[in-house]
């Protein structure tokens, strides 16, 4: 925490001042009275922040109805009324401006780029929700959407609620065991996937995948495949069929399906950083309201901007900052479809100077990457069409922080490090950009609507300042997730079980003097070594931070404790070297990393064993899987129970190998 306490704040850059008209808060002042207000009367806020930004078939009655000591039923929002996803992201905007480009797709292979109008958004739309009704998809039915980062993946999420029914993301690529999972979970009629993926030049077998979660099921009854590379796959007679066959065959209208506000929306699993991934259920109104109040708020998002969120939408990031939050503001958006190394570490710095991209929103993993590429083609970049670069999914360390802000944002462009979970669907924690002061590495000041609360181990609030503890929410927003479906009793003891009348997030935070919140890691993360509370993230973030020869020394560092009969618990790192470093001899460097940490935190904090790896066990959506180190270096490599996230199997071979190599 020490470390922590002391960042400057870095004054936020007049460029990123939201524009004239965009109705984002523009002042330190505005942003106080209307989150104020938010906290005062949540009923008041959020009605009128309902009613202004979205489109009602029929008003609400009451805006919100329940609290969390009720836990048996998270609260309802917006009862009463009536509301459709579709309509909001697209028929409104398609009949103001039908040639606003809505889409902009960016293929893997940029040659086969092309731009979607609002108006064209709207007819391709309403074609594939006809053709969803002609296989007898209806309000109520879950689709299983097994799709890669494409503009017909956009179509069928939007076409899916437009007629009411649900729809359930898998990211393509996940295993056909994981897929079948997924698929019986939701009982699913219908799954929507196509021939092939591709992602970096590199093929994904899409639909032989879905082949092998079928083998075993008998719920499908059609699997509708997107020819995306027209590859010949193997179709089965009377279940499957071609979308571009027969989606054009269909009229470019249908009608909307108004649904109520609590109208199941959507099944989204979390990251599985923790444990087995949650399956969460959310609800329309709800969804809705903390997306377009998260982009236009959080991003200043409005009709003009060019919206590059570098998510999958297989992720809630995707879902909600590459889809549903530019859309929700008449916004044109960036679909993108392969990776930032793909077919040059330059891929997303191309893509903004070439479509004039007013935003970035990425994860560290990628900023982490993209600086140990980076060896300077960089600068070749304009990059001036750039207002705002959001991060999200994991804490930043502070020099990753640095690079971005210097050499991305070029000192013009406010960081947003923003604060969120998939259970909570809008933004929590936020930097405000040309508003808020920056803190390297902090997830900033709560959003509107948002009361942050640390409590300590007996789950009594601390209200000192600065302080350390576990993060928890006191209040209900409208787009938390109403159910761990089909597991209502897993939702309870995961968020609100633990301490009655809060929200439990499973993160530590440090509020510092002046409430800026640092996120500190997973609690399960957090270690004891002989009486010392010590944070992983700050351990190593003061690894990433360690130079040699004017260079970083890790490129990716990842701190866990285990048990030791001494001290308690022990710290160990794993390291991933910069590539300058990988084939120098290490120990000098090494040293020196294990220096700054004693230096910058003090000696506890030195780990007492420390593995020098190529790669991290990583979630799909890129989070280090800190679960997986810790059985792996406890010897319990036997017991790493769910990996139905882990992106890259083989890591785990090569780490027990350096592991035991090394005892
Ligand atoms: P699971 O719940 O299955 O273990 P997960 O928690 O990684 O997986 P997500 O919902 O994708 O699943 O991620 C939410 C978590 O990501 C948060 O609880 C927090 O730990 C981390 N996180 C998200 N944004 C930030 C941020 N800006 N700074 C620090 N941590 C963040
Ligand atoms: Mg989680």
């Amino acid at each position: 925490m020490n470390q922590l306490i002391d960042v400057k704040a870095v004054a936020p850059p007049k460029q990123s001042v939201p524009r004239k008209g965009s109705g984002q808060v523009a002042s330190t002042e505005e942003y106080q009275a209307l989150y104020r207000q938010s906290i005062e009367n949540p009923t008041l806020f959020f009605g009128e922040q309902a009613r202004k930004l979205l489109h009602w078939y029929r008003d609400f009655d009451t805006v919100v109805s329940g609290d969390f000591y009720g836990f048996s039923n998270p609260p309802s929002w917006f009862n009463g009324g009536l509301i459709n996803a579709c309509y909001n992201a697209v028929d409104r905007h398609a009949n103001e401006t039908p040639n606003q480009i809505a889409l902009i797709y960016e293929a893997d292979d940029e040659r086969l780029n092309y731009n979607v109008t609002y108006e064209e958004l709207l007819a391709r739309v309403c074609q594939t929700a006809q053709m969803l009704k002609s296989i007898g998809v209806k309000k109520g039915d879950i689709v299983t959407v097994y799709m890669p980062t494409i503009p017909e993946t956009v179509y069928t999420i939007l076409a899916i609620c437009r007629i009411g029914a649900m729809f359930s993301l898998v990211f393509a690529g996940f295993s056909p065991n994981s897929l079948r999972d997924r698929i019986q979970h939701a009982n699913s009629r219908v799954v929507i996937t196509t021939d092939q993926a591709l992602r970096g030049g590199k093929v994904v077998e899409t639909k032989s995948l879905v082949d092998q979660a079928l083998e075993g099921t008998d719920c499908v009854e059609h699997v509708v495949v997107v020819e995306r590379t027209g590859a010949k796959v193997n179709m089965v007679e009377g279940r499957d069929f071609s979308y571009n066959k027969t989606v054009p065959t269909f009229g470019v209208y249908c009608p909307v399906e108004w649904v109520d506000s609590e109208h199941p929306f959507f099944l989204m699993y979390t990251s599985g950083s923790t444990g087995k991934p949650k399956g969460l259920q959310q609800s329309t109104a709800g969804f809705l309201l903390g997306t377009v109040l998260s982009s236009k708020h959080v991003f200043g998002v409005s009709q003009g901007d060019v919206y590059f969120c570098a998510a999958d939408v297989g992720w809630v990031l995707g879902l909600s900052h590459a889809i549903f939050g530019p859309l929700l503001n008449h916004a044109t958006t960036i679909i993108f479809e392969s990776t930032p190394l793909h077919p040059t570490p330059t891929r997303l710095f191309d893509v903004i100077d070439r479509h004039k991209a007013t935003h970035l929103y990425t994860a560290p993993t990628v900023l982490r990457l993209l600086r140990q590429h980076d060896e300077g083609q960089i600068k070749k970049y304009d990059l001036s069409s750039l207002r705002c670069l959001g991060t999200a999914g994991e804490p930043i360390a502070k020099d990753v922080w640095e690079w971005y802000f210097n050499e991305v944002g070029r000192r013009r462009c406010s960081i947003c490090d923003t604060y969120w979970l998939t259970e909570s669907c809008m933004v929590m924690l936020t930097t405000i950009p040309g508003v808020s002061n920056m803190k390297p590495g902090a997830a900033g000041m709560p959003f509107f609507g948002v009361k942050p609360k640390l409590l300590d181990d007996k789950g009594h609030e601390i209200t000192s300042r600065p302080a350390e503890g576990t993060l928890v929410f006191k209040n209900p927003w409208p787009s938390m997730a109403r159910t761990v479906r089909g597991d209502h009793q897993r939702y309870q003891e995961t968020y609100l079980k633990p301490f009655p009348g809060y929200f439990f997030t499973g993160d530590g935070a440090v509020f510092d003097k002046d409430n800026t919140i640092f996120i500190t890691g997973r609690v399960d993360d957090v270690v004891n070594v002989s009486g010392h509370r010590i944070s992983t993230a700050e351990i190593e973030s003061a690894i990433m931070t360690a130079q040699a020869e004017n260079l970083s020394i890790a490129s990716e560092t990842a701190v866990i404790g285990v048990n030791d009969d001494v001290t308690g618990q022990a710290l160990n790192a794993f390291i991933v070297l910069e590539p300058h470093f990988q084939d120098k001899g290490h120990a000098k460097v090494v040293e020196h990393a294990i220096e700054h940490v004693a230096k910058g935190i003090g000696k506890f904090a030195v780990p007492k064993r420390l593995f020098l790896v190529k790669d991290l066990p990583k979630t799909r959506s890129g989070k280090i899987m800190r679960r997986v180190l810790r059985k792996i270096a406890s010897g319990e490599e036997d017991q790493l129970s769910d990996l139905s996230t882990l992106s890259e199997p083989a890591v785990i071979d090569h780490i027990i190998q350096v592991v035991k190599a090394s005892s």
